[in-house]
């Protein structure tokens, strides 16, 4: 197989960052995750920031022609050319028609769509107990995978907080949000043939075993 497309898929806080951490070492991917690049853009006050942040702190989508627009100039960029890992994006049909027909314009397509399956009751209690670190992102979970030191990252010794889209009410809105515009896009990738189903209610080691045991299975039938 030439070049690995991947696209990470799941509810908010199924675990795609955590296993994005993982996979993008085994297999020297870059990772593309919307989200980041969204509050990287609030953090520094651009005008698409100042555009998302209102939707981002709702809990709604940001609009298609933004997020579009936004992906589509990271996946031109020359990192990309030979694979990626994407996380979050795409969240509705249009914008998986629109990734579809960018890649396809230069003979490019997704390789698979891994589904990390988590149900509701689960995605609460990750993000209620999800602390992110200040300088990179980085995850934790209060109990599942608490940090060494209380609110303070193992990888860059910044500080931990909860992000605001964390909070009861939002999470409850993300939900809403996910299964009413980004759940279509399931049945989108499954009748094109590439999507795989990974139970995400096990432990983060389990869910990547799985998930290189799919990746791996893909490159067999490829070389068929
Ligand atoms: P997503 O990127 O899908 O929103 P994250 O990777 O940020 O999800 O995970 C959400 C929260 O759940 C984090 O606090 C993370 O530490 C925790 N988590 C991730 N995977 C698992 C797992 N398999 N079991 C238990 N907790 C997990
Ligand atoms: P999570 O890791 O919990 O799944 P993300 O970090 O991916 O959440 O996204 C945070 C917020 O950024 C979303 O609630 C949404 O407002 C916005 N966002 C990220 N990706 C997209 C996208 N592809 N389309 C629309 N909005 C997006």
């Amino acid at each position: 197989m030439s070049e690995l497309n991947l696209i990470l898929f799941g509810p908010p806080g199924a675990g795609k960052g955590t296993q994005a951490e993982r996979l993008r070492s085994d297999f020297q991917l870059p990772y593309i995750a919307t989200g980041d690049m969204l509050r990287g853009n609030v953090k520094d006050g651009t005008e698409l920031g100042q555009k998302a942040k209102e939707y981002m702190d709702r809990g709604d989508l940001v609009p298609d022609e933004l997020i579009v627009a936004m992906a589509g100039e990271r996946l031109d960029e020359e990192d990309a050319q030979d694979g990626f890992i994407l996380d979050g994006f795409p969240r509705t049909v249009h914008q998986a028609e629109a990734l579809s027909k960018q890649l396809s314009q230069v003979g490019r397509r997704i390789t698979a769509v891994l589904l990390i399956d988590v149900p509701d009751e689960e995605v609460v209690r990750r993000l209620s107990g999800r602390r992110v670190c200040v300088k990179a992102g980085h995850n934790y979970h209060v109990e599942f995978d608490p940090p060494k030191h209380d609110d303070v990252c193992d990888q860059d010794g910044s500080r931990l907080v909860q992000r605001d889209d964390d909070k009861p009410e939002v999470v409850e809105k993300r939900l809403n949000v996910y299964h009413e515009q980004t759940e279509p896009v399931v049945h989108y990738y499954d009748e094109k043939g590439i999507l795989r189903r990974v139970d995400g209610t096990r432990g983060p080691t389990e869910v990547h075993d799985h998930i290189r045991a799919v990746i791996a299975t893909l490159r067999l039938e490829e070389d068929v």
